[in-house]
């Protein structure tokens, strides 16, 4: 057996969720619902599947590496120069882009418990130290204890806003001060990765702390209420210097050609994104009522799913639900094994999803 580096073991493999396929396969089952991995119950915009259809005739060409066009109609969308833009194959490639980049073996890398399982998987992969800042009792960052665990050794906060799998948030005026307390050196990675989502007006404009030069990095992705997962592209903002690094290290045609066409038509149809944003508006009102009259308590939502108690073991009614074709997130591998993370879906779905677990809770 050849010799592997040493981190590799530390890596906890990813679960994922269970795809609709498999879980109609294993159950015999047809009309399957994921409502486990916080994808567009709409599903991407109409313009976006016919910008795919043409550009589908033309894959025999290598991508575009610098994405141009992308960066153009994110450079109108965003108000930031292209030069401040790198987009990847998922805002999951920017966060290894920025370990690759900024980590050595023993350094140390700062985010919440719980927060998104990817921060700890690129750290680890470099061999870097992560250290895990428990939220606090409102399921929100302790930024205050965050900001306290900063050693000499620390290169990278993660800072998951909305927080995924809580749906919790920080305020601009939180953000502004935690900013203050943390030395330049350090790197804040802002994940907005549920950013359209936000309903909150506190929310922060963080695209102003580039613009100030803070030594920060915001995450966006295609992925969410874009309704283009399965296409992987997102995007990082920061200062150019920080921008010209990661293209160091970056590959060449890091983001498929199908994708770049796609997230362009995808940004330009407002409608699309106003439909999506109200659908899951509508349906986080719907999940709370029904939650309230079940006496579940739940963790007020800014993104697209919302955390709730079930008062029961999670994998349990994990397996009963699977059984009736709704595909749920447990809590346990976030630590709270009486917890679901249930994607907010169309009204179909939700209702789908709240019968369900009604019988399942009944049993
Ligand atoms: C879904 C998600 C992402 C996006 O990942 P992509 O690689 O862009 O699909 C990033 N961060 C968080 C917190 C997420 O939940």
């Amino acid at each position: 057996m050849t010799k592997i580096r040493d981190c590799i073991m530390s890596i906890k493999p990813y679960t994922p969720g269970k795809p609709i396929e498999e879980v109609e396969r294993e159950y015999g089952l047809a009309e399957v619902i994921k409502m486990a991995s916080n994808e567009s119950p709409l599903g991407p915009s109409p313009k976006a599947i016919e910008a795919l259809r043409e550009a589908a005739a033309k894959v025999h060409i290598y991508p575009d590496g610098r994405c141009y066009y992308l960066k153009q109609e994110l450079e109108k969308y965003l108000d930031i120069e292209e030069k401040n833009i790198i987009v990847g194959n998922g805002s999951d490639e920017i966060i290894k882009l920025l370990a690759e980049t900024y980590l050595n073996p023993g350094d140390e890398v700062i985010m919440a418990n719980p927060s998104f399982s990817e921060y700890a998987f690129a750290a680890q992969l470099m061999g870097a130290k992560i250290v895990e800042v428990p939220v606090n009792e409102d399921y929100t960052h302790d930024l205050a204890a965050m900001a306290k665990a900063v050693t000499e050794k620390t290169k990278i906060v993660f800072i998951c806003n909305p927080n995924n799998p809580t749906g919790t948030l920080v305020t601009k005026e939180e953000v502004g001060r935690f900013l203050k307390t943390v030395p330049d050196e350090v790197i804040v990675v802002l994940d907005e990765a549920y950013a359209e989502y936000v309903e909150d007006q506190n929310y922060p404009d963080s695209i102003e702390y580039v613009k100030n030069e803070e030594n920060v990095v915001v995450l966006r992705t295609f992925s969410k209420i874009y309704g283009l997962a399965g296409l992987r592209a997102g995007y990082g903002i920061a200062r150019e210097d920080i921008i010209n690094l990661l293209n160091r290290v970056r590959e060449p045609f890091n983001v498929n050609s199908m994708a770049q066409c796609a997230a362009i038509a995808g940004l330009k149809d407002k409608e699309h994104l106003e439909a999506s944003f109200s659908l899951n508006s509508e349906g986080k009102r719907f999940l709370y009522d029904r939650f309230k009259e079940m006496g579940l308590s739940y963790v007020p939502t800014e993104a697209n799913f919302i955390f709730v108690d079930l008062a029961a073991d999670c994998r349990e009614v994990f397996t009963a639900m699977l059984k009736k074709g709704v595909i749920v997130r447990t809590g346990d591998i976030f630590g709270y094994p009486t917890f679901i993370r249930v994607t907010i879906g169309t009204v179909d779905q939700n209702e789908r999803f709240i019968a369900t677990l009604k019988e399942v809770l009944d049993k």
